[in-house]
């Protein structure tokens, strides 16, 4: 589980605030229930007095203590939580003896003296006791104290069932409600998912493509119209990068052809001196290094802008890298490199033979120069999955960790102290990416620096049954992991 992800952050809060809010409900309850019971409890003490002053007591003179004793034994009698004592000039005329529960002997809890009156709360070993003492004169003058008492067992009973039935259900509430939040709000984030992986599909070379706008006029609708608009944006700027780049070499390419020319016609004169001939001589390579940039220029912006209209045709990768390979294996030799291919697996992919030699060539190329005496690079093409991946592989001098993520910017270069004649122009990899991109290919790279790299190419594998091949999303050049190759 993603413990980042809105779904469990959203739902995180949640259960933060529904737990606040039960703790709440829990206290609240509890307090109010408690105060109702107490408030019943003095209710039923003063009913209690009210009806023995009414109803008994202003009788007592003329029917006496027995009579009292039979009536008031009636309806008061033990055994209930509560008890009633009746003092007639300090003397008790009637006590209704033991409460049901606590078991407290009525005798035991002491008497009021004569200042005392109103609600007592008197401590008792079987809880509480609330006791309502009453002075009362009858109308013939009799003087009494009325002791009405009841233990608070019953109401701390139910409280605490209470508490028990709280303490379940409140946590039972949580844990069901952060169960279906956790459920529930993947829905309404389903479409934000869905836009996140639209918006990841648009990949450089499909600028052009849109994200859908749901017609739901809330934020969902607004994230994607912005999207979009940033997105459109992005696009013009880089079309326009893309269009400068093609127009500046493509003014350039002939330029240099007709300076190459003259040049050329130049050295072929008989009565030049040496240093003459060495200097048109070192212009003419300049010459030739200028055209390559400005081809690999033209190339990669009009493969970025898809405005090179590729001819496509179901190609062997492995018989290509093979016959590359081969071709190669002298400039490797000559460069004290050890050329070999590991694993060449005949598999189709749908591309044009001259741009993707290009990669292999580039990448092959940049094994070898970026390599020691007597290292070794290797190329491989085998069948991953629905992808055809080429790998080139080399023990040199590895890339440093913080140049990966800029080498397939033009004109970057890892190594600035090496010549140009030693290293590059850094425009190889820029190009490799373009025609990757073309292709609907995915490139990775993993290095350690002193070590050696591998640059992996991921294709989409030809299907001979539709004559497609499945174009993934065209992504940008991926940086990856560095790792120590193996080789
Ligand atoms: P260049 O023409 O300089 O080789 P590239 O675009 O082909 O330009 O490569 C860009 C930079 O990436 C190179 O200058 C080099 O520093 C680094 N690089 C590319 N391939 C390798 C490799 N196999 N080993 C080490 N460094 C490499």
């Amino acid at each position: 589980m993603n413990f980042r992800s809105f779904q469990f952050r959203i739902t995180k809060w949640f259960v933060g605030f529904l737990a606040l809010a039960l703790l709440c409900v829990w206290v609240g309850v509890y307090l109010s229930v408690q105060q109702f019971l107490i408030a019943s409890q003095k209710r039923n003490l003063n009913n209690a007095v009210y009806n023995i002053e009414s109803q008994f007591l202003p009788e007592y003179g003329a029917k006496g203590e027995v009579w009292l004793a039979d009536e008031m034994g009636d309806v008061y009698a033990g055994g209930a939580d509560r008890y009633v004592r009746i003092l007639h000039d300090g003397r008790e005329i009637f006590n209704s003896h033991d409460m049901g529960n606590p078991q407290t002997p009525v005798e035991k809890i002491p008497l009021p003296t004569n200042e005392q009156a109103g609600l007592l709360h008197i401590d008792n070993r079987g809880g509480r006791l609330l006791e309502l003492v009453d002075h009362y004169t009858s109308p013939d003058g009799q003087r009494f104290i009325v002791i009405v008492g009841a233990s608070d067992a019953s109401a701390r009973r139910v409280l605490r069932s209470l508490a028990i039935i709280l303490s379940i259900v409140c946590p039972l509430v949580l844990i069901v409600a952060a169960l279906a939040c956790f459920l529930m709000i993947k829905r309404p984030l389903r479409p934000v998912t869905e836009l996140t992986e639209q918006a990841e599909n648009i990949g450089r070379k499909h600028l052009g493509d849109r994200l859908p706008v749901p017609n739901t006029r809330d934020e969902l609708q607004r994230l994607a119209t912005s999207l979009n608009q940033m997105i459109a944006r992005l696009e013009d700027a880089l079309q326009h990068n893309n269009r400068f780049s093609a127009d500046a070499s493509h003014e350039l390419r002939t330029p240099l052809t007709i300076v190459r020319g003259e040049l050329e016609q130049v050295i072929q004169q008989p009565d030049l001196s040496e240093a003459t001939v060495d200097s048109i001589g070192s212009a003419l390579e300049e010459i030739e290094r200028m055209s390559q940039i400005v081809q690999s220029l033209m190339a990669t912006a009009y493969l970025d802008t898809g405005g090179e209209q590729m001819e496509r045709e179901p190609t062997d990768l492995g018989k290509l890298v093979g016959s590359t390979l081969d071709q190669m294996r002298l400039l490797a030799e000559s460069q004290n490199i050890v050329l070999s291919n590991e694993k060449l697996e005949s598999a189709l992919v749908d591309g044009n033979p001259t741009r993707l030699k290009q990669v292999v060539v580039n990448l092959v190329d940049n094994a070898i120069k970026y390599n020691r005496p007597n290292g070794r690079v290797s190329a491989s093409v085998f069948s991953k999955d629905q992808t055809v991946i080429l790998q080139v592989a080399d023990d040199g001098i590895g890339i440093p960790e913080g140049s990966i993520p800029f080498i397939f910017d033009r004109f970057y270069r890892a190594d600035k102290t090496r010549t140009r004649a030693t290293g590059g122009i850094g425009i190889g990899l820029s190009l490799v990416k373009a025609i990757c991109n073309a292709h609907g290919a995915t490139i990775d790279v993993k290095s350690r620096q002193g070590h050696g790299t591998v640059f992996s190419v991921a294709f989409p594998r030809y299907l001979p049954e539709t004559g497609t091949s499945e174009i993934r999303s065209p992504k940008t050049a991926s940086v990856s992991t560095y790792v120590t190759t193996s080789h």
